[in-house]
Order: structure tokens, then C-alpha cells, then sequence
């Protein structure tokens, strides 16, 4: 197999962020967060983010014409040359579709599902944190900093994303279960998707999701 390509489906707040670090390093893949890509393009004040900012202020996706260039562009890079890990794409059945097209079956492919129930998961989303330097990620109950406001790994200021608000989370939620959920059904159907419950705690969750990439690969 001449990639492995990991893909880290869930609600939003699953946790996908969290274990996507862990994973790509463990497993020395380039971590792609499509979200991550738009706000680095809105920081960038380049036309690509002005425009996704406009979705992803009120929790819509951004459509797909948009995200699927902007991937295939990061995943042509060298650095994925032998694989990538992917965090929030794909959120749509057409996006699943053009990923597979130009994937072609020759990879390994390992999908999985972070479930976590909607409650857990507006809970932790108001809470959350996040470095706006790093990456990482915090929640003022359940992992909070040491120091409060600001990162433990690289001291900036942490902050809330814009759209991580009580209000916003439930048309996110809407939009994971319209057009998110059926990727998993797209996935099932092809190489199987394996299930992590991911109301345990981070490391049971990691483990759970090694677990996944090691039976796939086997
Ligand atoms: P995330 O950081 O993954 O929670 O994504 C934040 C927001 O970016 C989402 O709520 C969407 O508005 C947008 N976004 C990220 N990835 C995608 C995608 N694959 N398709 C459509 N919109 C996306």
C-alpha cells in the first residue's frame, strides 16, 4: 500500500481534535483539519476565509465546492506523499465521493467514528478552549489550563472560537446530523467504519482509536 489515510469522523466536539493530534503523531502523519485550514486562511484575510467565515460564523458547512479544492491542494503536498490524517473532512457524501475518486482504492484506509451523545457534547463545546498559536485544546471543567487563560504548552492567551457559543452549536449539530452522519453510512458500505465511544477519557479513547488502526492494518 502506497498510503495510509486516516479519517476521524464525528459531531462536532467528539473529541476528533484532541485524538487527531495524538494520532498523527503516533503515527507520523500530517494532521489536516479542514477547519483549521479556514481559519488560518481567515487569519490570512485571504478570499478563501472571508468567504468560509461566512458559513462557519452560523455553524453551516462551507460548501463543498470550496473545501474540496482547498483539501486536494494541502494533500498534494509532499508531506502527505505516504499518508495524511484527516480531521472534519469529509462532512458531506459529495465530499466522500471526491476524496474516494481521487484516492483510487490503492491506499489504507481506516475510518473512525467518535460517538458521543448530543448533551456531552454541548457541554463540551461552550467550555472549550483553544490556542490560537498550537492548537491545543482546552476546557475550563474538564481539562482546564494551569494557568487559567492560557496555554500550558505554549503560554498564549487561549480563546473561544467564534462559533463554539450555545447558539451556534445547535446548527452545527443540525448540519452533522443532515449531511455528517450519511458519510459514515458512505463508509460502511465500502471499507467499514470502526466505532470509539468517545465519552471515556482521552487516553481510553486513543487507545481505542490505536486499537482501530492496528486491526485495519493487520
Ligand atoms: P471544525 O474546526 O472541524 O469544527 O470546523 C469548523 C467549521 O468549519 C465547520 O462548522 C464548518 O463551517 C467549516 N468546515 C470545516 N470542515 C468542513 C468540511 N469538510 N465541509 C464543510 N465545512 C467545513
Amino acid at each position: 500500500m502506497s498510503q495510509t489515510v486516516l479519517i476521524l469522523l464525528g459531531a462536532p466536539g467528539a473529541g476528533k481534535g484532541t485524538q487527531a493530534t495524538r494520532l498523527a503523531e503516533s503515527r507520523r502523519l500530517p494532521h489536516i483539519s479542514t477547519g483549521d485550514l479556514f481559519r488560518l486562511n481567515l487569519t490570512q484575510g485571504t478570499e478563501l476565509g472571508k468567504q468560509a467565515s461566512k458559513f462557519m460564523d452560523q455553524g453551516r458547512l462551507v460548501p463543498d465546492s470550496l473545501v474540496i479544492d482547498m483539501l486536494f491542494d494541502r494533500v498534494s503536498q509532499d508531506d502527505c506523499s505516504s499518508g495524511y490524517l484527516l480531521d472534519g473532512f469529509p462532512r458531506t457524501v459529495a465530499q466522500a465521493e471526491a476524496l474516494q475518486e481521487r484516492l483510487g482504492g490503492g491506499e489504507a484506509l481506516v475510518v473512525i467514528d467518535l460517538q458521543v451523545p448530543d448533551h456531552l457534547i454541548v457541554e463540551r463545546i461552550v467550555g472549550r478552549l483553544s490556542c490560537p498559536e498550537c492548537g491545543a485544546i482546552f476546557h475550563t471543567s474538564f481539562n482546564p489550563p494551569v494557568k487559567p487563560g492560557t496555554c500550558d504548552s505554549c503560554q498564549a492567551a487561549l480563546t473561544q472560537r467564534a462559533d463554539d457559543t450555545a447558539e451556534v452549536v445547535q446548527t452545527r449539530l443540525s448540519a452533522y446530523y443532515e449531511q455528517t452522519a450519511p458519510v459514515a453510512d458512505f463508509y460502511r458500505q465500502s471499507c467499514g467504519v470502526c466505532v470509539v465511544d468517545g465519552t471515556n477519557l482521552p487516553d481510553e479513547v486513543f487507545k481505542a482509536c490505536q486499537e482501530c488502526v492496528t486491526e485495519a492494518a493487520a
